[in-house]
């Protein structure tokens, strides 16, 4: 039987990219949405529709998610990925990054989230699988913003959990702890960088985007009557 397709959203690096390697191998068709459609585009997998969306422009996010499944049937899970982490203090940072953080963590998982509901209500069957941190569960020293945007992702996805359980679709949150991806790189004080570093070091090292990968799969594809609410992965020596 075909398979469905899966929408990935923040996939041209990181976490996304390795769900589309993984996905991918196992013979799911993909919609793979990012700003940078090269990097989409470089890894070449086979029945991929990749398109250059923003998540905070709802009405892209809607056409490709429409595209896809014109071409390759509904959309059956979306992995609502893309993320951004700008950490500083609130009382030293440009309010314009909490604002992007806002825009793309939180209004772009509800983004997501839009573009595919109606469709899996109607069918009585969809996943929904929302990456979160565990920066959603606990807070770390200059997180304030990017925390706030985390702990927003899991109080939305348990309450649409709630929201849709009758009507048989999933809602999923994966709450990853440090792992090596580019997402500090868009940090922009190198002091707080300098000491993220240290702290992954001090830890022995972090977990790899294919263990999160891996954890999405896991969560999927259980039988759909089961519903995994969350999985929080870390590196053992992450306190
Ligand atoms: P990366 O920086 O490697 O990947 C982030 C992805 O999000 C990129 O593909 C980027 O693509 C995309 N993205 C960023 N802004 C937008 C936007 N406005 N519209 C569309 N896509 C966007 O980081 P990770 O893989 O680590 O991050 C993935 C998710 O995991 C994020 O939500 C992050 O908060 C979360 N997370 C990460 C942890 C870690 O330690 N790495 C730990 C816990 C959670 P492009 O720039 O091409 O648009």
């Amino acid at each position: 039987m075909n398979k469905p397709l899966i929408v990935i959203t923040g996939a041209s690096s990181g976490f996304g990219a390795a769900c589309a390697r993984l996905f991918s191998s196992r013979g799911y068709p993909l919609l793979l949405l990012a700003r940078r459609i090269e990097r989409l585009q470089e890894m070449a997998l086979p029945d991929t529709l990749c398109r250059e969306v923003d998540v905070t422009d709802r009405a892209a996010l809607d056409a490709a998610v429409r595209e896809a499944e014109a071409k390759f049937g509904p959309a059956d899970l979306i992995v609502n990925n893309a993320g951004q982490m700008l950490l500083g203090k609130l009382s030293e940072q440009d309010p314009a990054e909490w604002e992007r953080m806002l825009d793309v963590n939180v209004k772009g998982v509800l983004n997501g989230i839009h573009a595919v509901l109606p469709g899996m209500l109607s069918r009585r069957h969809g996943t929904i699988i929302n990456i979160s941190s565990i920066a959603g569960r606990k807070t770390f020293p200059n997180h304030a913003a990017y925390c706030g945007t985390k702990f927003a992702v899991h109080a939305i996805s348990e309450n649409l959990r709630e929201e849709v359980a009758l009507q048989d679709v999933r809602v999923i949150t994966i709450a990853p702890g440090a792992a090596e991806t580019e997402l500090l790189s868009h940090t922009t004080s190198e002091a707080i960088k300098d000491g993220y570093n240290v702290w992954k070091e001090q830890m022995g090292g972090v977990i790899s985007a294919e263990d999160i990968a891996e954890a999405v799969r896991f969560a999927y594809e259980q039988p759909q009557n089961l519903c995994i609410r969350e999985i929080v992965l870390a590196a053992t020596r992450q306190e």
